[in-house]
Formats: structure tokens, C-alpha cells, sequence
């Protein structure tokens, strides 16, 4: 079945009263025939319909066993990291989300929780890092921001050899284009702030789990620790999943057109897109993103530098300067400056972070406009450099006349 036939039709119409639309159940409790005895519903962080209707669409897309929504992506990262004891070990992806950087690092690190990063685009590099404490491969794939590509089947058969499951943070490929647990993967999540939502009005996050075994103890620890997603957010949400396929392809066919044109643009030193043949594993993303590579673009400039890149993304018009991604209207952000400040600039610079790096998120306009916006912010730079030139040398002219 399409997908879009599919998300369409998978949403339950309201049984009560026929409403196409998913109704708000802005409620905390619900009231119980006699102790116990209940239509299925007793307090609304354990369970709540508008949630519950979110919970199964994530999990027929993701086509796992059982979704969980919780209040951002991060939260949905904590409740999986809550699997986990201490003394446990994760190799996870060496550029990993700042965010998740941040939580492993100075969080689950007090409670005993060590990290290894790896470069996870040679699936063998994990092997170094496996020891009998190894709980958790963590995954991103394409990563946030230099769109570096794993080949997640092969870490999932790597990793199920030594008895080790695979986490995959999905929100980047989003499952339209890519389901890591029919490629192997134990548990996937979402940044559902980003595609799924995708019109920057939210922020929430998803779990899906492949086993009812972990879908029991993501549920245990959704209510035991409460960071759900609110109703209002649940149907926002859902709405946004209604259109996700159209929007994620004209993301798709805007960001292939804007990463060809930066490559021939003189200021632009290096572009990062898993849809550029150039790219370093584009033959696996194109096989497991069933040959679509996502909205987000990344490129760096010839002239190296916080200022350059700054005076190119607060000079476009359409490209609002802006964290965050996956959104109808396109965003550019400066990693080093914004979302990745988190993370030290030594292993920022070692995992290809720039300080020039410039990440975009094409939205759904139209791809010319987009083009043309960069077009014009870009040769700002290149006029800058001319006629910073041009004093330089009137200058010497007056020192030697
Ligand atoms: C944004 C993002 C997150 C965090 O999600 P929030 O909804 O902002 O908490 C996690 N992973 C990736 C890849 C992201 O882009």
C-alpha cells in the first residue's frame, strides 16, 4: 500500500460520534464504574486516546510493535537511555546529536553510564569498541549535521552477533524513507519536532520498539517517569503525519537541487548530501532511504571562518536563521554557533564540524526561490572579499605614492 493511503487510512474516525478529525482528549482522569473497572483508560499519563492514536500511526509506519509519544525527542532519548543500568556501555555514532551529547555526557554519565564514540560509517569500527558491558549500538543515520551515512544492516547484524541491540535515532530519514527495524534495528526514535510534525509548531518525540518485550519496559517507564506528550501536541502531531509524505518528497527534490547548485558555487568548499554522488556512502543511503536522501543540506565555506559563514546566513531571505529542521519553511542554522555548541570544538572539528559549516533545512517553497536566496547571500561573500581587496590595495597604493 502507499503511504500516504496508508497513514491516511490507519487513523481511527472518532467511533462515538463519527468525527473524521481525531478528537482532543483534554482530560487527566477518567471516571471508573467501580474500582477497577474501567473502559480501558484510568489516568492520563499511563493512557490517553488522542495519544494512544498517535502511538499506533508511529508504529505502522515504523512497522514495529508499539509507539510511544513523549513531550520532545529528548525525552524519548531518556526513556530508552532508562533501559539501561549502571556499568552498562554505548558505542554510539562519533557526530552524534548535541543534544544526546549533552544528556550522555553530563547526566547518564553520574549514573554510571559510559559512551564510546565511533566512526560508525565503516560498520567494522564498532568492533573495537565491543566488550561484555556493550548494551546499546546507537545510531543516526543520516547524522545531524554533516549527513554522514551508516549502513545500518550490517551494524545490526554486527551488533545481534555479540548480542547487543540497536537504537536508531530515525528523525533525519524520518519513515517515509527509511524503517531501521525492518533493517534490523531493536528500538527507533523520533524527533517528531522535525519531519513528522514538520511545520515547526511543536516540539515532541517518539519511541517504537520491535519486541513486545521492549515495548513492556518503554511503557513501564513512560508512566513510571512521566514524560509524555500532551494531547493538544498529540493531534498536532497527527495532523502533521496526514501530510508527511508530500512534504518529505519536495524536501527531498528541493535539497538534491540546492546541494547540486552549491557544489558549483565558487564560495562553497565542501557539501555535505547523501544524494551527491560525491558523498561517501551515497550507493547506502540510496539503497536503504529507497533512494531518497532527506531535506537537510550542509555545506562550508572556501573562507573558513564564524564571520563569513554568519554574514551568509543572516543575508538570505527564505532561509530563516533558526534551530531545529524538517519544517515547511526553510531554516539555516550555524552548528558550531547553535545546535552543537554543546560539544567541545576539538571533537566538533574532528567529526567535520567547521566553524563555517552551515546547515539547511529546505523546506516546501518553491526550489528556484530557494536557489536564488542562497545565490545572492552567497555572492554577498564573494563582493565582501572583492572589495575588502580592492582597500587593501588602494591602501598600499597611498603608502607607497
Ligand atoms: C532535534 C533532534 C533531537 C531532539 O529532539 P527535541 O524534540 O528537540 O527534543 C534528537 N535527535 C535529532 C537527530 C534531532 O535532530
Amino acid at each position: 500500500m502507499n503511504k500516504s493511503t496508508q497513514i491516511l487510512h490507519s487513523i481511527p474516525t472518532d467511533p462515538l460520534t463519527g468525527s473524521i478529525s481525531v478528537p482532543v482528549y483534554q482530560t487527566a482522569t477518567y471516571v471508573q464504574q467501580s474500582p477497577g473497572v474501567h473502559k480501558g483508560y484510568d489516568y492520563a499519563r499511563s493512557n490517553n486516546p488522542t495519544r494512544k492514536v498517535l502511538e499506533d500511526l508511529i508504529a505502522t509506519l515504523e512497522e514495529g510493535d508499539a509507539g510511544f509519544a513523549f513531550a520532545t525527542g529528548l525525552a524519548a532519548i531518556d526513556a530508552v537511555l532508562k533501559l539501561l543500568s549502571a556499568g552498562d556501555e554505548i558505542i554510539a555514532v562519533d557526530d552524534i546529536y548535541g543534544g544526546a551529547y549533552r544528556l550522555f555526557t553530563h547526566v547518564y554519565s553520574r549514573f554510571g553510564i559510559k559512551v564510546h564514540y565511533c566512526d560508525t560509517t565503516h560498520a567494522e569500527n564498532i568492533l573495537q569498541y565491543i566488550n561484555p558491558n556493550t548494551r546499546f549500538i546507537w545510531l543516526e543515520s543520516p547524522t545531524n549535521p554533516t549527513l554522514k551515512i551508516s549502513d545500518i544492516k550490517k551494524i545490526c547484524a554486527l551488533a545481534h552477533a555479540h548480542n547487543i541491540q540497536v537504537v536508531v535515532d530515525n528523525t533525519f530519514a524520518s519513515p517515509l524513507l527509511q524503517q531501521p527495524l525492518n533493517l534490523g534495528a531493536d528500538i527507533v526514535l523520533h524527533s517528531a519536532t522535525k519531519y513528522l510534525a514538520g511545520h515547526s509548531d511543536l516540539v515532541a518525540g517518539l519511541v517504537v520498539c520491535k519486541t513486545p518485550v521492549d515495548s513492556e519496559k518503554i511503557r513501564f517507564i513512560q508512566n513510571a517517569s512521566g514524560g509524555i506528550l500532551g494531547p493538544q501536541d498529540c493531534w498536532l502531531t497527527i495532523r502533521g503525519i496526514e501530510t508527511a509524505q508530500l512534504r518529505v518528497e519536495r524536501q527531498c527534490e528541493n535539497a538534491l537541487k540546492v546541494a547540486r547548485f552549491l557544489e558549483h558555487h565558487p564560495a562553497v568548499r565542501s557539501v555535505y548530501y547523501p544524494g551527491l554522488v560525491s558523498h561517501k556512502n551515497h550507493s547506502i543511503a540510496a539503497l536503504q532511504q529507497q533512494g531518497k536522501f532527506g531535506g537537510v543540506v550542509s555545506f562550508d565555506l572556501k573562507k573558513n571562518t564564524t564571520e563569513a559563514a554568519t554574514r551568509v546566513v543572516t543575508s538570505t531571505q527564505y532561509f530563516k536563521l533558526a534551530e531545529s529542521l524538517g519544517g515547511v519553511k526553510s531554516l539555516c542554522c550555524l552548528p558550531a554557533e547553535m545546535t552543537h555548541k554543546s560539544v567541545p570544538a576539538e571533537k566538533r572539528h574532528g567529526s567535520g564540524i567547521s566553524d563555517s559549516l552551515i546547515r539547511l533545512s529546505c523546506g516546501i517553497e518553491d526550489a528556484g526561490d530557494l536557489i536564488a536566496d542562497l545565490q545572492q547571500a552567497l555572492d554577498g561573500i564573494l563582493h565582501a572579499e572583492v572589495l575588502h581587496l580592492k582597500s587593501q590595495q588602494q591602501q598600499t597604493q597611498t603608502v607607497l605614492s
